[in-house]
C-alpha cells in the first residue's frame, strides 16, 4: 500500500502547541531567533507552536479539516486545502500576518527588532515617529 503520504491536517502535533504561559516565559536573542527560523517551513511550525498561525483549520462549507498542502505560488509554499470541495486558503488566514506580503521570517525578525529596541529604551509601545534616533 505504497503511495504519496497524505498531507497533515495540522501544521505541528497539537501537543507541541505552547500554552500562553510557556510563550510568555520564552526569551530570545536575535542570533538564536534567526538560526531557529532560518527556513520558511520551519517558520510556519515555529508560528503554529506559538499560536501565531492556526495549527488546524476547518472548511466553512464542508465542516471537514483542511489539510496543509504544498503551493509554490505563495511565499510560504503552503496552503490549506479541503479535499472534499478543493477550496484552498492561505495558512495566514485570520492571523496577524494575513495582509502582509513579507515573509513570516521577515515579519518576526522585524517585530523582534522593534520590541528589543523599545524594551532597551524603556518603552512598552511607541510609534515609529516617537522612537529617538
Ligand atoms: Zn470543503
Amino acid at each position: 500500500m505504497a503511495g504519496r503520504p497524505t498531507s497533515p491536517a495540522e501544521i505541528v502535533n497539537p501537543a507541541a502547541v505552547m500554552t500562553l504561559a510557556m510563550i510568555q516565559s520564552e526569551r530570545w536573542c536575535l542570533l538564536d531567533l534567526g538560526a531557529e527560523i532560518n527556513q520558511e517551513h520551519v517558520v510556519i511550525q515555529w508560528c503554529a507552536r506559538r499560536r501565531l498561525l492556526r495549527n488546524c483549520s476547518t472548511c466553512g462549507s464542508c465542516n471537514l479539516p483542511k489539510h496543509v498542502t504544498n503551493y509554490a505560488q505563495n511565499v510560504e509554499s503552503k496552503r490549506r486545502k479541503c479535499r472534499a470541495c478543493n477550496t484552498t486558503r492561505s495558512i495566514r488566514y485570520q492571523s496577524f500576518f494575513s495582509r502582509s506580503h513579507l515573509s513570516l521570517r521577515q515579519i518576526i525578525i522585524f517585530l523582534y527588532s522593534l520590541c528589543a529596541r523599545s524594551a532597551n529604551l524603556g518603552y512598552r509601545y511607541q510609534t515609529c515617529e516617537q522612537i529617538p534616533l
